[in-house]
């Protein structure tokens, strides 16, 4: 619904605003409003949940079979890069190739909502607002041109961390420690998994990016992508223009992006 109206501007529209003043809103939305109040919103007129994080997490190399069809270790730490945040677009809407290779990588995403510094594993779901679904999609050629890889920006171009529909609140899923989560293209199912086969949990990454610095209301951490990227197929396949990309994590619901030619 419309958060500003419903609450008669005590909340504004902006939902990155909203993650400041986490605990108020949770009270708000669960004693003062009914899901009643208001029409839906179809997931192609959302925006981003998290629009503007002031960090944006991701997270390398974080499912075995990823590990493995990429010819990698199982990393002893948690491998962490950015995405930039004007990267981050919403659930529905078509994304311009910057290549090929242009790749698929389906994720959970985590938004935080409290402060989090030094939180034990234990206390690390107390600090999160919610889970969304994501895309790492990522442009292999700007990653590894160089002897150093650079993760970051070949991560983020426009339009390449579509997230949403929505963000779904810990409490609403049986166990969100286990979560299945994939993608189709074209209808072919690319990944298929479950969020209980991280490496590194939800509250494990929380832990330990909380250990190095302060995670803020509304930053938002890409956990990792599960094995069946396209480069790890025989023969690789990428994205190309025309081609839709559906990705789902059980118990949110799904994005869908529309590839096109630069
Ligand atoms: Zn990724």
């Amino acid at each position: 619904m419309d958060v500003e109206k419903a609450s008669g501007g005590q909340f504004g529209s902006d939902p990155q605003g909203g993650y400041e003043r986490w605990d108020e809103f949770l009270a708000w939305a669960t004693h003062t409003i009914s899901t009643a109040d208001g029409q839906p919103f179809a997931p192609e007129e959302l925006g981003a949940p998290a629009p503007r994080p002031a960090q944006v997490f991701g997270i390398g190399v974080n499912y075995r079979a990823h590990a493995a069809e990429g010819g990698m270790e199982t990393p002893a730490f948690p491998v962490v890069f950015t995405k930039f945040p004007t990267s981050i677009t919403w659930p529905v809407g078509d994304v311009v190739l910057s290549g090929p290779p242009v790749d698929w990588e389906a994720e959970l995403v985590v938004v935080i909502g409290r402060r989090a510094r030094n939180v034990p594993i234990d206390r690390a779901w107390d600090h999160v607002a919610g889970l969304t679904v994501g895309q790492d999609l990522s442009d292999w050629i700007e990653q590894w041109k160089n002897q150093m890889p650079q993760w970051s920006l070949g991560k983020s171009f426009p339009g390449y961390s579509p997230t949403g529909p929505w963000l779904v609140t810990a409490d609403e899923f049986t166990d969100p420690n286990a979560l299945a989560i994939g993608c189709s293209v074209n209808g072919t199912v690319m990944q298929q998994a479950s969020t209980s086969d991280l490496l590194y949990s939800v509250p494990a990454l929380i832990a330990e990016l909380s250990a190095k610095l302060p995670l803020l209301p509304g930053d938002i951490i890409f956990s990792g992508t599960p094995g069946g990227i396209g480069a790890a197929r025989k023969p690789p396949q990428y994205l190309e223009d025309g081609d839709e990309l559906v990705t789902t994590v059980e118990g949110i619901s799904e994005i869908r992006q529309r590839f096109v030619s630069a």
